[in-house]
């Protein structure tokens, strides 16, 4: 029984007003229940396309941290208990539950992040994937055994740590949910949950499919509300044994800080700045469709997009007109509409920040602006966050263009004589998290694997995150691993059995 203050709620509402999208009026899943706040606070969710408000979620507090926590607490001791398998067992349901529901999670998802539908489907199938995937392992985390000769032999196993929280952004807020859920459930940990006050719909929804698959009450709490209030009470709380957190490196360093009080453990996945080098004998027009989409899917606002291009000079004349003309080709509008390809940027707040770093760059001469440079406007487009995808070329090395994470549809190109520059210059940064090479040398890929400084190299491509394959970055980008077993390992201990015969 889960004694603190939140209301818990019999029956979800419906939405009573006139904006019907289909969906229930969400409240926060604590104890397997929905439930709103003691005080009785609201969080308007904005759709980015039209300005309108689309949902209110509940601004919940210290106290629903509290009653969250205790829930997790509670069901931890079951659930570790279980079989790895049957823990993955349940994965799997709600993973196929996820699927089957695709089409509507995807809509929410654009309503209230604003990505092109298209987009928002990949997002929601590759929630599933992780789930999926982390379910198939499962019979994976088993240990090791280590032989001593005439002093024993030792057996070492993984054991989960306990409660644990996520903290999740706006940006990708469904992949992102999945690359904690998966690895931390199946880890044998519980979860409080919070999701970014701005696209908390989705995040809600799936953990409520989570729930009808069958998690047991409590080991998927989710609450709602702003950062530095429910935030930062996940993350002091002395239960909570770990925190995984996603999105600016100044608020990472500030929970890192909080966090090390109590030695919690923790993973952090902060910006990036990921070079993208094109050599000469690249593929040309791959590389273009390459730098597109790395730069602008999402519009931009993706911790490892394309942040700087360097361009071997010789190629460079030819490969910006191309880059230019499909930049110029994109089409900009709601993310409902067929045929979008850029949606609006997530909140004023973001567009802001585009529009203040566009003025600097102008005022300071920071580089030459090829092509946007500015918000769209005109019609239904003022009533959203719609911002030109940008090209700037002739770039000040020191241009916040580079020295920065420009979360947004800007692409500063530079052009670099030589391999070995372009190395020098991808590595000027405090940043850490991807880079990707575009050539057809196993020699140059060689070079770029060994000597640029990221937590993953890809050639020929960009952007993809397989959730087989370990995620996190180096320097400012980040400590610990998502995905793969290396997040299995970041959510367990190791627990030595010494057995002297
Ligand atoms: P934040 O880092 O502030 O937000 C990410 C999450 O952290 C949200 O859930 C937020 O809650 C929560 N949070 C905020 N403050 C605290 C706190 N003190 N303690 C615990 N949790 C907290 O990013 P912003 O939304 O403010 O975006 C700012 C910039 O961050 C962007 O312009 C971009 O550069 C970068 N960013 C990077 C991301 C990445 O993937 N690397 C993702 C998102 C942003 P709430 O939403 O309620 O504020």
């Amino acid at each position: 029984m889960i004694t603190g203050a939140s209301i818990f709620i019999d029956e979800p509402c419906k939405r009573s007003d006139q904006d019907n999208i289909g969906v229930l009026l969400m409240h926060m899943l604590i104890d397997g229940k929905e439930c709103t706040s003691l005080n009785d606070a609201w969080i308007d969710v904005i759709n980015p396309a039209t300005g309108a408000v689309l949902d209110h979620v509940p601004s919940g507090s210290a106290t629903d941290v509290d009653t969250a926590v205790e829930s997790a607490e509670v069901a931890f001791g079951p659930w570790s208990k279980k079989t790895t398998r049957d823990r993955g067992i349940i994965l799997f349901h709600a993973a196929e539950r996820i699927r089957q529901q695709h089409t509507d999670l995807a809509r929410l998802l654009t309503l209230e992040q604003g990505k092109p539908l298209k987009e928002s489907i990949d997002e929601v199938r590759g929630c599933a994937n992780i789930l999926e995937y982390y379910a198939s392992i499962a019979g994976k985390p088993a240990g090791e055994a280590v032989h001593l000769g005439s002093a024993g032999d030792c057996m070492v196993m993984w054991e989960p740590l306990g409660v644990c929280g996520a903290i999740i952004p706006w940006n990708m807020p469904v992949i992102i949910m999945g690359w904690k859920v998966g690895p931390a459930l199946l880890a044998g940990n519980t979860l409080v949950l919070k999701p970014a006050s701005a696209t908390p719909l989705t995040n809600l929804k799936i953990a409520g499919l989570m729930r009808d698959a069958g998690l047991p009450p409590g080991v998927l709490n989710v609450v709602t509300g702003p950062g530095d209030l429910v935030g930062a009470a996940i993350v002091k709380h002395p239960l909570v044994r770990k925190i995984s957190f996603t999105g600016d490196c100044a608020t990472g360093s500030m929970i890192r800080e909080m966090a090390a009080h109590q030695l919690k453990e923790i993973t952090l996945e902060l910006g990036g700045s990921d070079p993208m080098i094109v050599m000469a004998d690249a593929d040309l027009d791959r590389a273009v469709e390459g730098a597109v989409r790395g730069r602008f899917y999402n519009a931009g606002q993706i911790c490892t997009a394309v942040k700087r291009l360097y361009l071997d000079e010789k190629i460079a004349p030819v490969f910006i007109k191309k880059l230019q003309e499909r930049t110029e080709a994109l089409q900009i509008g709601n993310g409902l509409s067929p045929g979008t390809d850029i949606g609006p940027l997530v909140n004023r707040e973001q567009a802001d920040r585009m529009s203040d770093c566009m003025n600097h760059v102008r005022d300071g001469n920071e580089g030459t602006i090829l092509t946007g440079g500015c918000m769209v406007s005109g019609g239904e487009y003022d009533d959203g966050f719609f911002y030109k995808p940008t090209l700037i070329t002739d770039v000040n090395p020191r241009s916040r263009l580079v020295t920065t994470e420009i979360f947004g549809p800007v692409l500063p190109i530079m052009t670099v004589p030589d391999l070995d520059t372009a190395i020098a210059e991808a590595n000027r940064t405090r940043f850490g998290l991807g880079a990707s090479v575009w050539t057809n040398d196993l020699t140059t890929i060689k070079r770029v694997y060994r000597d640029v400084h990221a937590g993953i190299i890809w050639v020929n491509r960009h952007l993809t995150i397989p959730p087989e394959i370990p995620f996190g970055g180096m320097n400012e980008s980040g400590i610990g691993r998502e995905n793969g077993y290396h997040a299995l390992e970041n959510y367990s201990r190791s627990k030595t059995l010494f057995l002297g015969w």
